[in-house]
């Protein structure tokens, strides 16, 4: 069968051609060029973040966020159960030792109600990670963390725009980071943004991005000469991807409602077949604006996902599975993961399919995927 809808298609949304052109007429397309500084103050200015700096990508946020806190060999991080491995990687990269928590049945979080026995005397980070876009619970993990002295750094790879009770995801935490991976809603194909709340990390932040030297401090005029200061790496996207972004960020309304609607069609046109056949939509909590990240469904067995998602690929639908429980990954067992040690996130690992969804896909493709799963043979 001929392909008929992708999982994910990216596509340009505006500028992307023309300010990639100014990019390389400018003569400026290593890092921190004026697209980069475009950018930057757009994110300060629409998430009231007090510094954000674009990377090379989300996982490498997530490293400067690690060795932003000092991560030590021993110390530990809190890390839900079902994630991409770069938000726990970051930090076993620094030595730490990963305390995976189950997350909760209803949104597929971080289950805040594990936090308090999972805490450690070296724990030193939380790492919320707001799935599809939808916040967890921060209310009482900044709560727990807040009482212990212990960092929280929020992946929210899925939850830009997104909100917890009236509050920007991203915002709770010391630092967030986000990916512009070509699988996010807005992307530079590869990329990322480190969001720093905490105003004392911010120097620091500039130093560990730029190869562990001032040299950010040195183009402000705050030094007269640059030199090595810190350990550190190159995290710098180039300017051109930065225009490329930039062109997406400026067409940002325009994406979130095309997002929204998408995710809307599938939740309307499933509701009835969904109930009929015991398949769990996702559950959006009053008090959270998802960021319309992915639509998924679980569907009642493994047996059952694996069918649908073969059934629709012979439909020329691509579908596909998410994350696989981390502690029993190969990794995950080294670090002592058994069997059974989360329950929630071993069982809606196997039953979670994600439907085709991103910024091209249009009202008949939908029909097509609607259609397809309503006549499914259970
Ligand atoms: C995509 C993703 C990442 C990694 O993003 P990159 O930009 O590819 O490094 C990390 N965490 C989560 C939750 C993601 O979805």
């Amino acid at each position: 069968m001929e392909l008929r809808v992708d999982f994910n298609r990216p596509i340009t949304v505006g500028n992307e051609f023309e300010y990639m052109r100014q990019a390389i007429e400018n003569m400026h397309i290593s890092g921190d060029g004026p697209f980069t500084k475009k950018c930057h103050a757009l994110f300060e200015q629409e998430l009231g973040v007090p510094k954000v700096l674009l990377t090379t990508s989300c996982t490498h946020a997530l490293e400067m966020s690690a060795i932003l806190l000092d991560i030590q060999p021993g110390d530990e991080v809190i890390i839900p159960d079902f994630t991409f491995v770069s938000t726990v990687n970051a930090f076993v990269l620094r030595g730490a030792t990963p305390r995976f928590i189950d997350v909760r049945p209803d949104t597929l979080n971080l289950d805040e109600s594990k936090l308090e026995a999972a805490i450690m005397p070296r724990t030193k980070a939380i790492l919320p990670v707001h799935y599809a876009g939808v916040g967890c619970e921060m209310d009482s993990i900044m709560e727990i963390a807040g009482h212990r002295n212990i960092a929280v750094v929020e992946d929210n790879a899925h939850g830009l725009f997104g909100k917890y009770k009236g509050k920007l995801l991203g915002t709770f935490g010391s630092m967030a980071s986000q990916s512009f991976h070509e699988t996010k809603n807005f992307t530079s194909g590869e990329g990322g943004a480190l969001l720093i709340n905490d105003q004392n990390l911010i120097e620091r932040a500039e130093i560990i991005r730029e190869k562990g030297t001032n040299r950010s401090r040195f183009f402000r005029g705050q030094v007269d000469k640059y030199t090595w200061v810190d350990i550190g790496s190159s995290y710098l996207p180039s300017d051109m991807l930065a225009a490329f972004l930039f062109a997406q960020l400026e067409q940002r309304e325009k994406i979130q409602l095309h997002r929204k609607q998408v995710w809307k069609t599938y939740a309307t046109g499933l509701k009835d077949w969904a109930a009929a056949h015991d398949v769990r939509l996702p559950y959006i909590p009053d008090h959270c604006e998802q960021a319309y990240h992915m639509f998924y469904m679980l569907l009642p067995t493994l047996e059952l996902r694996q069918k649908l998602i073969s059934y629709l690929r012979e439909r020329g639908i691509y579908s596909v599975f998410h994350y696989l429980p981390l502690h029993l990954s190969d990794m995950g067992q080294k670090f002592g993961g058994r069997e059974g040690d989360c329950p929630v996130t071993e069982c809606i690992s196997d039953q979670l399919i994600r439907l085709p969804f991103h910024n091209a896909l249009t009202s008949s493709e939908q029909e097509i995927v609607i259609e397809a799963i309503r006549e499914f043979p259970f």
